[in-house]
């Protein structure tokens, strides 16, 4: 295996990197303490905040997004602390998980799979408990493919003045996400999804009350505490050896996603995502998410009567066609297509021209 993709990669993460990223992964290692690392570092926390929408500071730190769950708790909660998980899917009961590893009292708030989250019912859950502090929520939820009504879940937050934690994942940088305006205060991102960047970086983005809650947070934070990022950030240093080579390689993405612009990705993902899911119809085949809140950047297929995801999954790997399978509860039951990133109309064609071949012989 060389430079070139021997297949079409079409997981929800990683996904492909275009060629541009790759040479710039193997760029020489440079000093971390040095003046170019400062420099290439704050540009591209500088060049993050457009794609956040924020005029927040925004933190690279190393590892994957489950590390931004860890991340966006301990900086902001405190042992015993009540928080609300709002859950649609694997990716929100993880969320609630992690928060429920670090000793906060969790109300789980879980909506059936494949449906999205209602503000109505998160309003009234927050009306009956006045003494929750944080509301955590995916965006996109990667396992069912649903967008949440993000924008809508913020006002209800915002309404009863709790902090709003917001895993974009896989969705920032392909789905519209107004940080500022909607007042998310720490959403968090990984740069395997979206991003075209392989994995070990998730970037975070901190509002003013957020860290304002950072100042009475009780949580224990070493690795990922934000003041501790953001003063090495201020002073041009990372509080540890960061990985090098992902920031040279986010750096050309962040180029290549400037030279298309971010309307412009936004409607590429906009137009597949409608285009996936209509030729998933054209097959027969059923969408496992209701089409009101339908991912733009993952979509999950009910596989044909009788037949295992895995076996769909092997027959269209030796096609040269890698899908996901599905997650949790709906293993036995999907499998899922990735649109996000990097991708050209001719790599979703092939997807449909393979699928409809595998179904064939099945
Ligand atoms: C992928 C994903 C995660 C977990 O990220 P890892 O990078 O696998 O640790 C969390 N949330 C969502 C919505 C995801 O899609």
């Amino acid at each position: 295996m060389g430079k070139e993709r021997v297949l079409n990669l079409r997981t929800p993460g990683p996904t492909p990197c275009p060629p541009q990223v790759l040479e710039a992964l193997s760029t020489q290692m440079i000093n971390h303490r040095g003046p170019q690392f400062t420099s290439l570092h704050k540009n591209l926390s500088q060049r993050l905040k457009k794609y956040f929408q924020t005029k927040n500071d925004i933190l690279l730190l190393t590892g994957s997004g489950s590390y931004g769950w860890e991340a966006a708790l301990v900086n902001t909660l405190s042992p015993k602390d009540q928080v609300l998980a709002v859950s649609v899917g694997f990716f929100g009961d993880r969320f609630a998980q992690v928060a429920t590893a670090f000793n906060l009292n969790v109300h789980n708030l879980n909506f059936q799979w494949g449906k999205a989250a209602s503000p109505d019912m998160i309003e009234d859950y927050l009306k009956k408990h006045k003494k929750i502090k944080a509301v955590l929520v995916t965006h996109n939820e990667t396992s069912t493919g649903i967008t949440n009504p993000l924008k809508e879940i913020a006002q209800v937050a915002k309404i009863y003045d709790k902090l709003l934690l917001v895993d974009a994942v896989s969705s920032l940088s392909c789905i519209d996400l107004k940080t500022d305006e909607w007042d998310c205060d720490v959403v968090f991102s990984a740069v395997q999804k979206g991003w075209m960047v392989p994995p070990g970086l998730f970037l975070t983005s901190i509002s003013q009350k957020a860290w304002d809650a950072y100042k009475t947070s009780k949580l224990p934070k070493f690795v990922f505490d934000f003041q501790f990022a953001k003063e090495n950030l201020m002073a041009g240093y990372t509080p540890f050896t960061p990985p090098v080579s992902l920031f040279f390689a986010l750096e050309k993405a962040l180029d290549l996603m400037d030279d298309e612009g971010m309307e412009n990705i936004f409607y590429r993902h906009l137009r597949t995502g409608g285009m996936v899911r209509a030729q998933v119809e054209n097959l027969g085949l059923e969408l496992f998410a209701d089409k009101n809140f339908a991912s733009n950047t993952v979509t999950a297929v009910k596989t044909p009567k009788g037949v295992h995801p895995k076996k769909m999954i092997s027959l269209m790997r030796e096609e040269g066609v890698e899908l996901a399978g599905g997650q949790g509860k709906i293993a036995d039951q999907v499998f899922r297509i990735g649109h996000m990133g990097y991708f050209r109309q001719l790599d979703i064609d092939n997807v449909f021209y393979t699928l409809k071949k595998v179904l064939k012989k099945l």
